[in-house]
């Protein structure tokens, strides 16, 4: 997938709620691709290595595939344990069912592009700081063999490139295959070629190996052995390839939605392909500053109103405000500033959009016996968020670069031992739920985790 992502930046004024400033339009991800995700060499190889493997690891192939009951699958991502938004992709590109030059996706809309054979998933809104944290799981979409995986290519491309991607095939009981596309360097399965997984069982995490512009999977079905027999598992007038949907329950066209409603410090740093995403996001404030208000939709559509309240510990209103969505985005992330109460105590940041809420918690002056404070006293360094899943951003003074963060349990052994490598680190603690405490340089303080 090519120019996977078009930033945008623009500055619009809406009806001003109580306190909130102007609203940034950013990090617009429409997709505009024109090469290929897979090309036709690795196609080949694919299929090549497929027929080598079926040899070579003794696979049993289904017995009669006429008679054979069709798979249906389901949906092949899921989060990640410990991610708590209510979103974390939208759909970019389906099959191309226009022959010609011209492109058509199975809905009659132009969701896809020339010659795509798969349907690409990415991650949004932070799709490189996902990959990172391994937040999104590729798992498998019905019961099957594995009949091949590459696991050891780079996975931060930017550009349609042709390269090899990391993936994963699976046969089904019915002859059909699908393939798992783009995948983490070292993230898949440590399974073999030719054992057998289950429906829903992990393959491995969602990275940009391969010819890709960015962190989606691509997911492709075969009918059979050979690529030619590409299927579309979307039903919709203008499949031309299956009359029937072979997914399990098959998502609407579109699915718009607020995925993800958080509270930050400062604006997310957006870097270009292929840097890491700082969300800045916090769960901690100073009563009376202020904070940004950021929603991220999928599928935003024209005309449809998102709602946002801030709300009260007793849930009475603190402030509310709206945007009408003036265009129809595949996913977009915006915010405004808004003042923060004044009082002590746990918010909720709420957004509504087309019938569904998305929520985030929030305090205002967290105290030690209700909660971790997120700034530890040393404006040297903060860790954040805190409580957190494990996954964790440090921001230090220069100075501190290169200096070691000792992270110990309850009763004092080390449990992880990292160096700083930047101002802004990440940690992705693997840590059973509980009280930890740091020690990096003369920064102390305590980390809870709730995965
Ligand atoms: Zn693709």
């Amino acid at each position: 997938m090519k120019n996977f992502l078009l930033a945008a930046t623009l500055f619009l004024v809406i009806i001003a709620p109580l306190t909130s400033k102007a609203q940034e339009v950013e990090d617009i991800q429409n997709g505009n691709n024109t090469s290929l995700c897979i090309s036709n060499e690795e196609y080949n190889a694919i299929e090549k290595r497929q027929a080598e493997n079926i040899i070579k690891y003794n696979i049993k192939l289904p017995l009669n595939k006429t008679t054979a009951t069709q798979v249906t699958y389901n949906w092949p991502l899921r989060a990640a344990k410990g991610f708590k938004d209510s979103g974390f992709y939208a759909i970019y590109a389906y099959v191309d069912q226009d022959a010609t030059s011209g492109i058509k996706d199975w809905n009659c809309g132009t969701n896809t592009y020339n010659g795509h054979k798969g349907t690409d998933i990415g991650l949004f809104p932070y799709r490189f700081y996902m990959m990172d944290n391994k937040q999104v799981e590729i798992i498998a979409a019905a019961d099957g063999i594995i009949m091949d995986k590459i696991d050891s290519l780079f996975d931060k491309n930017c550009a349609a490139n042709g390269l090899t991607a990391n993936y994963v095939m699976l046969m089904h009981s019915d002859s059909s295959r699908t393939l798992y596309a783009h995948m983490k360097k070292y993230s898949l399965t440590t399974k073999k070629i030719g054992d057998k997984v289950k429906q829903g069982e992990f393959l491995g995490t969602v990275g940009s190996s391969g010819s890709s512009t960015g962190p989606h999977l691509h997911f492709e079905v075969w009918k059979g052995d050979k690529q030619s027999t590409y299927n579309d598992p979307w039903a919709g007038s203008c499949n031309k390839i299956n009359a029937t949907t072979w997914w399990a329950k098959q998502k609407s066209y579109t699915e718009p939605a607020i995925i993800v409603a958080s509270v930050h410090t400062a604006a997310p740093v957006v870097p270009a392909c292929p840097g890491t995403e700082t969300p800045n996001e916090d769960s901690c404030f100073k009563a009376g500053g202020t904070a940004l208000f950021q929603i991220a939709y999928r599928n935003e559509t024209k005309g449809l109103t998102a709602n946002m309240r801030i709300v009260n510990p007793d849930g009475s209103t603190f402030n509310s405000w709206t945007r009408t969505s003036a265009a129809d985005n595949k996913s977009i992330r915006t915010y405004v500033s808004n003042t923060l109460p004044s009082k002590a105590g746990t918010y909720t940041f709420e957004a509504k959009y087309n019938g569904i809420t998305t929520n985030k918690k929030f305090k205002i002056n967290c105290s030690p016996t209700t909660g971790i404070e997120s700034y530890q006293g040393n404006l040297d360094f903060r860790i954040y968020p805190n409580p957190s899943n494990g996954n964790l951003t440090i921001n230090s003074n220069p100075h501190c670069i290169g200096q070691r963060i000792i992270i110990y349990n309850s009763v004092g052994e080390i449990v992880s031992e990292n160096s700083l490598t930047n101002e802004t680190t990440s940690l992705n603690l693997q840590l059973p739920n509980g009280l930890y405490f740091y020690k990096s340089g003369e920064s102390i303080g305590k980390i809870l985790i709730q995965n």
